[in-house]
């Protein structure tokens, strides 16, 4: 059965934050000092985010499932996870493309283990992956994300390609006056080795609640500056994809740009989220959750479960209001909620 929401959006991804816990310090993202973890019991366990997933696989036909996080290759063991959740079947007369399969498994990750987990991941049902890359010049990597571990990074892009992972995606946040003038050099390094970089506008989702709208670097801007090196012309729709995309003239790939700030694209939006410690939410810029980790722990049903999911979708709302003056932010921040 489709979840559906009141403006008749159907359901199909679900991104699962497997821990809050990072290994970096983006400045985007988290402070330096001072994040507050969950405690350990307050995290969804393997066998409640199966439970979870089941649900909304087996159910309401998700058939995208991405973890992140926090950095989700900090969760001990998590190739287990990803074999359970490669256990998982759409149901075989779902309309889905998947259906009868398991589920697209994804990661978002920021590399820097990667070389050491990419062949178990992919061993256990990983599909893709996308790895954070905002940068390809060491002093400014260390000054974003606060770590000297660019060369991790990279060596951790070239593990997953030598896994098989295809496509392996880059995820590039711009900020103004702070790396947006390598828009076209980590364009290029996509167009070398064959990898989709997408680039991200900054959103309004930093711990340090230093976001303003004149640091975004908006879609058309981020379009002109590598048009006018690689041109490029538009892809078709995106679908429910957060990305638009283009392709380079010269056959030397795609690029992605997620443009949540300058053209939010709530209308196609099909995602629903769930923080680690089980928090669902409905859009990442909701300021409420609805706590399936108590409703678990109190000895909930499926049933029980499956309807709290469909109340709860039952309130997405049409979509984030960044650009309104009435924009609430969320209290909780990217690596919180999950990105
Ligand atoms: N640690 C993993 C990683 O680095 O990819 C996964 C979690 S991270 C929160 C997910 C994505 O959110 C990353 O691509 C990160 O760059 C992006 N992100 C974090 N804060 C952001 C912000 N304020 N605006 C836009 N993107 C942001």
């Amino acid at each position: 059965m489709d979840l559906v929401d009141p403006f008749g959006r159907t359901i199909r991804d679900l991104r699962i934050s497997v821990t809050d816990r990072c290994n970096f310090r983006c400045t985007y993202c988290m402070p330096e000092e001072g994040m507050k973890w969950l405690p350990r019991s307050d995290v969804l366990s393997f066998e409640e985010t199966e439970r979870l997933a089941r649900i909304f696989v087996e159910r309401f036909e998700v058939d995208g499932l991405r973890l992140t996080g926090g950095e989700p290759t900090m969760r001990a063991h998590l190739p287990v996870l990803v074999g359970k959740l490669a256990e998982l079947r759409v149901p075989a007369d779902s309309a889905t493309p998947f259906a009868g399969k398991k589920p697209d498994l994804s990661i978002t990750t920021n590399g820097s283990s990667f070389r050491l987990l990419a062949d178990e991941l992919r061993e256990a049902g990983l599909d893709r992956v996308n790895i954070s890359l905002d940068t390809l010049r060491r002093d400014r990597f260390l000054a974003m994300t606060r770590r000297d571990e660019l060369a991790r990074v990279l060596d951790g892009i070239v593990a997953a390609q030598e896994a098989g992972f295809s496509p392996v995606k880059i995820n590039a946040v711009i900020e103004r006056g702070v790396n947006d003038d390598e828009i076209v050099d980590l364009a290029r390094f996509g167009r070398e080795h064959d990898i989709e970089v997408r680039f991200i506008e900054f959103m309004p989702l930093d711990a340090a609640g230093h976001w303003m709208s004149d640091k975004v670097v908006s879609q058309d801007e981020i379009v002109a500056t590598i048009d006018a090196v690689f041109p490029i012309e538009q892809m078709p729709a995106r679908g429910a994809s957060p990305a638009d995309r283009w392709r380079y003239a010269d056959g030397a790939g795609q690029v992605g740009i997620i443009p949540t700030v300058s053209k939010p694209f709530c209308g196609d939006c099909d995602r629903v989220r769930l923080t680690a410690d089980g928090q669902f939410r409905t859009c990442l810029f909701a300021t409420t959750e609805f706590d399936m980790l108590a409703t678990m722990r109190a000895g909930a049903s499926d049933d029980e479960i499956a309807a709290d999911i469909e109340r709860a979708v039952g309130t997405k709302w049409a979509g984030h209001q960044i650009n309104q003056v009435n924009f609430v932010r969320p209290n909780r921040s990217m690596s919180q909620i999950g990105g």
